[in-house]
């Protein structure tokens, strides 16, 4: 959407209220407390507040959204999503500060209010080719001073676990072939502080992919588990005692050897090309933003940054207009 555009659809903050209602709400306010959609007014001065003359209360529309809690005027609210989705790269809150004329700390937060609605997403399972890989985030660990490495001296809990010492973020991606929508999620250790051991690895499958994906991986040995038969759980109705037959994999798998040199490992019987090229594509892009070149990103909002570059992707061939009501519709927030 150009400004122009932005301009002519948004030109004050009344018609900024009246597209967000259509969008929530289809155009029909409904009155929380009496569930009545008539004789609802609007208040001349609070913009944001309606009233219901059919039980005397007042309410707001925007109670539950991203907007909720903001005293921010919604026309710089919807110019910073404007800038924000316009910028396929991200968009930094000290620029928006200065575009809008609001404190440092008010952009901030207007933006990760814009994460939370860009991560409010449906998902819908992947299918097809999905091609998957991992990454580590967060620039590289420094090397500890050689006399920590004394293990008659080294004592695990005084290990430099900030700064310096922290060790990267690692990150699971996939990205479906055809319509090239990606997934990803940052891998927390299991209780023996493996990232990307084989049953995490297959948790993140069997949630994002339907049965019978083909999946292409690297060699990593961890990805050896997509080829192991898979013995479903203790079936109760088998009574005598008898063990699950092992079914086959669930997925099918086709390895490329980047060891080897190797970034195209033939063709499947399908006629697929053998490769992880697309999801390595997308951790270039998250490499070169700010996920991947500062440590200061904190780990609390990690997930939202790889949840910013993940909508701006699944969204790319959108007309910019869809991208923005998709926003607005999501930016109500899940109950928690
Ligand atoms: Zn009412």
């Amino acid at each position: 959407m150009t400004f122009f555009t932005f301009l002519s659809k948004f030109p004050t903050e009344e018609a900024i209220i009246d597209y967000f209602i259509q969008i929530r709400y289809g155009g029909v306010l409904i009155c929380p407390h009496c569930k009545s959609t008539v004789n609802i007014y609007r208040y001349r001065q609070r913009l944001k507040v309606f009233h219901c003359k059919s039980c005397n209360n007042d309410f707001s529309p925007f109670k539950g959204t991203i907007f909720e809690k903001s005293t921010t005027d919604l026309r710089k609210w919807f110019y910073a999503i404007h800038l924000f989705l316009n910028a396929r790269k991200g968009f930094p809150a000290l620029q928006l500060q200065r575009e809008i004329g609001t404190t440092y700390k008010t952009a901030w937060r207007m933006y990760h209010q814009v994460r939370i609605a860009m991560q409010n997403g449906e998902f819908k399972p992947f299918e097809g080719v999905v091609e998957m890989d991992e990454a580590y985030f967060g620039g590289k660990p420094r090397k500890r001073p050689p006399k920590l490495y004394d293990p008659s001296t080294y004592d695990e809990s005084k290990k430099l676990t900030t700064g310096r010492g922290t060790t990267q973020t690692a990150v699971s991606g996939l990205k479906e072939r055809k319509s090239g929508r990606v997934y990803t999620q940052i891998m927390p250790p299991n209780e023996l502080g493996e990232r990307v051991a084989g049953p995490q690895l297959m948790e993140v499958i069997d949630k994002t992919c339907a049965p019978g994906t083909t999946i292409m991986t690297d060699e990593f040995s961890a990805y050896g588990i997509l080829d192991k038969p898979v013995k479903p759980k203790v079936d109760l109705s088998l009574l005598d005692g008898s063990e699950p037959a092992e079914t086959a994999p669930r997925y099918r798998h086709h390895t490329v050897c980047h060891k080897r040199y190797e970034w195209v490992a033939g063709v499947t019987e399908d006629g697929e090309l053998i490769h992880t090229n697309g999801i390595e594509s997308h951790w270039a892009i998250l490499k070169r933003s700010r996920i991947g070149i500062y440590h200061s990103i904190s780990p609390k909002y990690k997930p939202r940054y790889l949840k910013e570059y993940e909508f701006r992707q699944n969204t790319r061939t959108m007309p910019p207009l869809d991208v923005f009501d998709l926003l607005l519709k999501q930016s109500v927030l899940k109950p928690t």
